[in-house]
């Protein structure tokens, strides 16, 4: 029998990194570590969405897009 047996497997915290700046998040702005990180993620978040939704506006390149250069004869 060996005398150091590792302690079993308990249920540990799971120490999270902060997406942000990769620290250690903390319990009260999960998974970030501070809420400066957590605004600096939902400001990403809101930027991509806004993004998204711009782009989903002007996004027609079968109907009329020319492209400038691009000289082909059609016919
Ligand atoms: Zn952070």
């Amino acid at each position: 029998m060996t005398d150091k047996s590792l302690p079993p497997l308990r249920a540990v915290r799971i120490m999270a990194k902060c997406p942000i700046c990769e620290r250690t998040a903390t319990t009260d702005y999960q998974p970030f570590c501070t809420k400066r990180c957590a605004n600096i993620d939902l400001g990403r978040w809101l930027k991509e969405g806004y993004r998204v939704e711009t782009e989903e506006g002007p996004a027609d390149d079968e109907d009329g897009g020319r492209e400038p250069g691009s000289t082909r004869q059609a016919g």
